[in-house]
């Protein structure tokens, strides 16, 4: 049994301000959670949250155990796109490449055929996904990338990319998943973070597709492209490249490990825009797709 540390509220994550605003249609959708935006950088946020461990939990045994498969088409289609995306930035071949939040390994798996040719590790909280892929002959670390890091199976320094996709927004604390990559990589080594989060661009789906009732821990971080490059920025990261996520499901950003000292500039969301962002996609939600 895990131990438990009460829920509590968080600052801002990327700038670190209290003063944040809340997104008020969000609760029809939520179930009556509130949903946050900074007022200092814009950044979309849930502000109550549990400890870490206890998401880690909630994903691994209430919400992977029953619903999730990565093996239906759109999310092969989705690790595909990645795996192609990260081949022609950054090249596999030959490279160690180390993936936060593995699941069952179905993107290891794809990108260490040859056609790709990575050497790969997972870092996976849960237990079942860490079996799964141990059967299929894929080295991984049970746990959370703080686990791993204070294990003494971590090496510091050793991957030359690090890959972290639908999961950033999934842990407690994205700055410490951010970090723990850094610390991981090789100097000059590469961050991948691909994410579904999408704000301020064009309406892809009806705001209760997007925004789910129940506990919104598990989902703590709503990124734009601006905003994930600030935390890339913060955790010393230089942004290389970003897909045309404008009118594509999946915002997809790679970036270079930076030294520890540097400071890499970075600009948030306008807060204003992003609660009028969200205030039209109610509108347009209620008056279309409401039976949807
Ligand atoms: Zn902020």
């Amino acid at each position: 049994m895990v131990e438990m540390e009460a829920s509590r509220d968080w600052p801002c994550d990327l700038c670190g301000s209290d003063d944040a605003a809340e997104i008020v249609v969000a609760r029809d959708y939520t179930g009556g959670e509130p949903l946050h935006v900074c007022r200092s950088c814009g950044f979309v946020f849930v502000r109550r949250r549990r400890s870490a461990e206890a998401i880690a939990d909630a994903w691994s045994n209430e919400i992977f155990g029953s619903a999730y498969a990565a093996h239906i088409p759109a999310v092969v289609a989705r690790l595909t796109y990645v795996a192609q995306f990260v081949d022609q930035t950054l090249g596999l071949r030959d490279k160690r490449l180390l993936d936060i939040g593995g699941g069952e390994g179905v993107f290891l798996d794809m990108i260490r055929r040859p056609e790709y040719g990575a050497e790969v590790f997972a870092v996976e909280p849960s237990n079942a996904y860490c079996d799964a892929m141990a059967s299929r002959g894929i080295a991984c670390f049970a746990g959370t990338i703080e686990d791993y890091l204070e294990s003494l199976e971590a090496k510091p320094g050793s991957f030359d990319i690090v890959t972290i996709m639908w999961t950033l927004e999934n842990c407690q604390s994205c700055r410490r998943m951010l970090d723990g990559a850094w610390a991981l990589l090789r100097d000059g080594g590469h961050i991948v973070v691909a994410t579904g989060s999408r704000i301020l661009v064009p309406f892809k789906k009806p705001l209760h597709y997007y925004l789910r009732p129940g506990a919104q821990d598990t989902h703590a971080f709503r990124f734009s492209a601006k905003t994930l490059r600030g935390h890339l920025a913060r955790s010393h990261f230089e942004a290389v490249e970003v897909n045309r996520f404008i009118d594509n499901d999946i915002l997809c950003m790679a970036a270079r490990k930076a030294d520890r000292d540097s400071e890499i500039a970075w600009s948030g969301d306008d807060p204003d825009k992003v609660i009028d962002f969200f205030a039209r996609w109610h509108e347009e939600t209620a008056a279309h797709y409401a039976d949807a």
